[in-house]
């Protein structure tokens, strides 16, 4: 194609724009979102993703209760597996 721009990676915009995932451009993503959630809005908002997903996981917890109670009982099990052997190292 003649048309075709050539891409750099390494930027938040080729993250965002055309979605690319390379070490790069994750990295340069990762760095926007550190810098953003150090501003007051960002801060604001990284609270309000917390809760959301807070929410969501208490949601997902007494759904698994009510309507699985028998694998609700073998997630607390493995979980509470997982908890003894990382005290034990
Ligand atoms: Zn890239």
């Amino acid at each position: 194609m003649e048309n075709q721009q050539q891409v750099i990676h390494g930027l938040y915009a080729t993250y965002t724009n055309l979605s690319c995932r390379c070490d790069l451009c994750r990295a340069s993503a990762a760095e926007y979102m550190r810098s953003y959630r150090k501003t007051n809005s960002g801060k604001v908002n990284a609270r309000r993703s917390q809760a959301l997903a807070n929410e969501r996981g208490k949601l997902a917890i007494q759904w698994m209760k009510d309507n699985n109670p028998s694998e609700w009982e073998e997630i607390v099990k493995k979980a509470h597996e997982l908890v003894k052997k990382e005290k034990q190292q």
